[in-house]
């Protein structure tokens, strides 16, 4: 009988401690979202540098804000202007693309930009960056991602120097696989093209494609 309670209150308190963490993952959930809800207020106000009176929508982002996937690219262009949501034009398309050759779907990664918004001739000042940084900073502290994918040369310079990684030519980091630790993070950087590059220069196609079926590979060796 003795042996019997005993069992019954392991039980019991297995199922309190169950209760307790999915509780905590709660809490921890809520207070991401509330926090990311937060910048995203201040992203919609912003007039820390000149890109905000061509903006019609700020692009902040969107996936799980538990998501252990974050990709990072330059920021809007026409279409996400309009749409206020990330990678939704023809690169976007392409992307979905990508990442189903990864075995990956839209809704399971979290998408947003160095930039959040509208850069009329597809290019940032650094001094636009450096105003415009401190929300993607954030969003990374607070999703704390596993795995980042720097998609095109300003994400991965920016990612790169933030994380005192010695940069070279896109042609010779793509796809590889950078572990940083830092007090705020611990992850995995891969930089590739950006899917739009391979849309003005379709000899790159086929490398984003390689790059993201060999993301797929390490994903499921990460999984085993
Ligand atoms: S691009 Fe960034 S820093 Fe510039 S106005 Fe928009 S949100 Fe603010």
């Amino acid at each position: 009988m003795k042996l019997l309670k005993m069992h019954c209150l392991t039980i019991e308190e297995a199922c309190l401690k169950l209760l307790s963490n999915k509780l905590d993952r709660f809490s921890v959930e809520d207070s991401r979202r509330e926090i990311l809800e937060e910048l995203r207020k201040k992203v919609e106000s912003c007039r820390k540098c000149p890109l905000w009176r061509t903006r019609k929508n700020p692009v902040f982002g969107e996936g799980p804000v538990d998501a252990e996937i974050m990709l990072i690219g330059l920021g809007p262009g026409y279409h996400e202007n309009i749409e206020g949501r990330p990678f939704v034009g023809a690169a976007g398309k392409f992307l979905d693309k990508l990442l189903k050759l990864a075995g990956l779907d839209r809704s399971e990664v979290y998408i947003t930009n160095v930039m959040k918004c509208y850069l009329p001739e597809n290019k940032a000042s650094e001094d636009e960056i450096e105003a415009c940084t401190p929300y993607l900073d954030k969003q990374i502290e607070v999703i704390q991602p596993r795995i980042i994918v720097a998609l095109g040369n300003v994400a991965t310079e920016y990612l790169f120097k933030k994380f005192g990684l010695k940069r070279q030519s896109m042609g010779k980091i793509h796809g590889k696989i950078y572990r940083v630790s830092s007090l705020i993070l611990q992850a995995e950087i891969i930089p590739m093209y950006h899917p739009a590059s391979a849309l003005r220069n379709p000899p790159l196609r086929s490398v984003l494609m390689e790059d993201w079926r060999r993301l797929g590979e390490h994903l499921r060796e990460k999984s085993r």
